[in-house]
C-alpha cells in the first residue's frame, strides 16, 4: 500500500508527487491520459511559459487578492526561483522576455516534461498511466465531518480517507492528492473529475466557469449590412499593443493592454483571454460590449492633435493612409465603415466632425459586444474547491483528513503570463510535502 497516492499526473501532481518521494514516502502518481503533463506541453503555445520573474510579491499581485492570500504560503515554499533553478539545475536553459514570462530558450515545452519525468523517476515514484480515478473512497462516521468532535473521533480512529478506485482495481491509501486538474480543454484529460470527488467528501465546489478564453462576439451591425450574424472580420489578423476593454452600461469593466487577435468567431490572443474571466462575470447580468484602443500609449487629446495635424498637411491625401498605429490594411475598410468615412475621401473634405470620430474610433474601436465564452478553449477556468476549506500553509483538507486538493482544481484563476503553473507547481509541492509528513507521521 502506497504511503501517498496522487490523483493527476499535471503541475500539481507531478510536483506533489516528487516532493512526497524525497521525503521518504512510498508514491504512487496516477493518471488518466498516456503521458504526464499535457497540459504543460500545450502551454504557451507549446514553448511553456514556466512562471513569472520578479519578486514573488509582485507575482502574487497579478492575482485577485483572495487568491493571492492563498497561495502565498505555497508560493514562498516554491517560488518562482526554485522551480527555474530546479529546470536549470538538469541543463534547461531559459529566457525572461521583457514583459517578465520565463521560457525555455529553446522553445519547447517538452524539455520541461522530460526534466520532472527525470525527478519522479530518480525519486522513485511509481506513475501508473491510462489509469482513470473513478472515485475516492472514505469511511463514513456519523456527524458532519467538521465538528470539532467528529475530527477527534476520526483523528483517533485514523484518517477517513481508504484509497481510489480505479478502473479495474481498488488502491488503498490514507493520504490522497487531489491534483486532477480543472475542465478546459477536456481532450488534454480534464474533465473536472476532481470536483466531483471532492463535493462527494463534503467540499464545495464554487462554480466554474472560463478564465483565460477567447470571446466570441457578434459584431455591430456597422460591419454587417446585410444584416448576417457572421463575424465578419478576416481571420488570423493580429494587433500589436492595444488595449481591449469591456464595457458594461457604458462602465468600463475591464481591460488588458497587449496583442489582439481576430478568429473565425470573435477575439483572441492575450488581450481577449485577459478580460475573458470578468466577462464571464458580467455578462449574466446584461450586454457587455468590446472596443479597441489603437493607440494606448497616447491620450485622447494626443492623438486628436496629431490626426488634425497630418489631415492638415496632406489635404490631396485620402484619409486611408492616415497613419493609424497598430491597423493593419486588411482591418481599414472596418474601421472606417465605424467612423463613417468612405477610406477614399481625400483629406481636404474631411469634416470636422470626421476627425472627431476618426479619433473617438482610434481611442475606443468598438466592435461589438461578447456573445458567448467557450469554457472548454480557455486556458484555464475559474471556480473549483472553495479556497476557506483548504489550508493554505499545508494543502490540507479542512473538511476531509487524509485529502490535499492543490494545481487548477482549486479555485484560483491567475492571469497570462506563467501565473497558472506558478500556481500549480507551488501548490502541488506543499500538497506533496504534507501528505508524505502526515503518512510518514513526522513533524
Ligand atoms: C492551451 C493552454 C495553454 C496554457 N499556457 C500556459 C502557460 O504558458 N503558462 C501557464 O502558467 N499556464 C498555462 N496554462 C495553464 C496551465 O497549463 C494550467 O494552469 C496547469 O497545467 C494546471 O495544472 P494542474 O496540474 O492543476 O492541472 P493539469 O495540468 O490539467 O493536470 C491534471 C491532470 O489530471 C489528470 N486527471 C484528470 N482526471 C483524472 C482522473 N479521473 N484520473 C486520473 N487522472 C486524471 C488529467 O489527465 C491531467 O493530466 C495553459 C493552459 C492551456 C490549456
Amino acid at each position: 500500500m502506497p504511503d501517498v497516492v496522487v490523483v493527476g499526473g499535471g503541475a500539481a501532481g507531478m510536483l506533489a508527487a516528487w516532493r512526497a518521494a524525497t521525503l521518504g514516502a512510498q508514491v504512487l502518481l496516477l493518471e488518466k491520459t498516456e503521458r504526464l503533463g499535457t497540459k504543460i506541453l500545450i502551454s504557451g503555445g507549446g514553448k511553456c511559459n514556466i512562471t513569472h520573474d520578479g519578486p514573488i510579491e509582485d507575482v502574487l499581485r497579478s492575482f485577485r487578492p483572495n487568491e493571492a492570500r492563498f497561495i502565498r504560503p505555497a508560493c514562498y515554499r516554491l517560488p518562482n526561483t526554485e522551480i527555474v533553478r530546479m529546470l536549470t539545475d538538469r541543463g534547461l536553459k531559459v529566457y525572461t522576455r521583457p514583459d517578465g514570462r520565463i521560457f525555455p530558450v529553446d522553445q519547447t515545452a517538452r524539455d520541461v516534461v522530460a526534466i520532472l519525468e527525470a525527478y519522479l523517476k530518480e525519486a522513485g515514484v511509481e506513475v501508473r498511466l491510462k489509469a482513470t480515478v473513478l472515485g475516492i473512497r472514505s469511511i463514513k462516521v456519523g456527524g458532519a465531518p467538521t465538528e470539532r468532535v467528529e475530527r477527534a473521533r476520526l483523528a483517533a480512529f485514523g484518517s477517513e480517507i481508504r484509497g481510489v478506485d480505479v478502473v479495474g482495481s481498488f488502491e488503498p491509501c490514507d493520504h490522497v492528492v487531489v491534483a486532477a486538474g480543472g475542465c478546459s480543454y477536456p481532450k488534454s484529460g480534464t474533465t473536472g473529475d476532481g470536483w466531483v470527488w471532492a463535493k462527494a467528501l463534503g467540499h464545495t465546489v464554487e462554480p466554474v466557469h472560463a478564465a483565460l478564453a477567447p470571446l466570441e462576439v457578434t459584431a455591430n451591425d456597422v460591419y454587417r449590412p446585410d444584416g448576417g450574424a457572421k463575424w465578419p472580420f478576416p481571420p488570423g489578423v493580429a494587433l500589436r499593443n492595444v488595449v481591449l476593454k469591456a464595457r458594461q452600461g457604458g462602465r468600463e469593466v475591464s481591460r488588458w493592454q497587449g496583442d489582439l487577435l481576430f478568429t473565425h468567431h470573435g477575439l483572441s490572443g492575450p488581450c481577449a483571454l485577459g478580460i475573458s474571466r470578468t466577462v464571464v462575470e458580467r455578462m449574466s447580468q446584461s450586454l457587455v460590449t468590446v472596443e479597441v484602443d489603437l493607440c494606448p500609449d497616447d491620450s485622447f487629446e494626443f492623438v486628436s492633435f496629431q490626426t488634425k495635424e497630418w489631415i492638415g498637411s496632406n489635404p490631396l491625401k485620402k484619409i486611408a493612409g492616415m497613419p493609424n498605429g497598430a491597423l493593419p490594411a486588411s482591418l481599414l475598410p472596418y474601421f472606417f465603415a465605424a467612423a463613417k468615412i468612405e477610406p477614399e475621401t481625400t483629406c481636404q473634405r474631411v469634416s470636422r466632425k470626421d476627425v472627431n470620430r476618426l479619433v473617438e474610433c482610434l481611442k475606443g474601436w468598438q466592435l461589438g459586444n461578447v456573445r458567448h465564452v467557450p469554457i472548454e478553449k480557455g486556458e484555464v477556468v475559474a471556480g473549483g474547491v472553495s479556497l476557506g476549506e483548504v489550508d493554505p500553509q499545508t494543502m490540507r483538507s479542512r473538511v476531509c483528513p487524509g485529502l490535499y486538493l492543490c494545481g487548477e482544481a482549486l479555485d484560483i484563476a491567475g492571469p497570462v503570463g506563467g501565473y497558472n503553473l506558478q500556481a500549480a507547481f507551488a501548490t502541488g509541492y506543499v500538497a506533496g510535502e504534507t501528505a508524505a509528513k502526515d503518512a510518514l507521521g513526522g513533524p
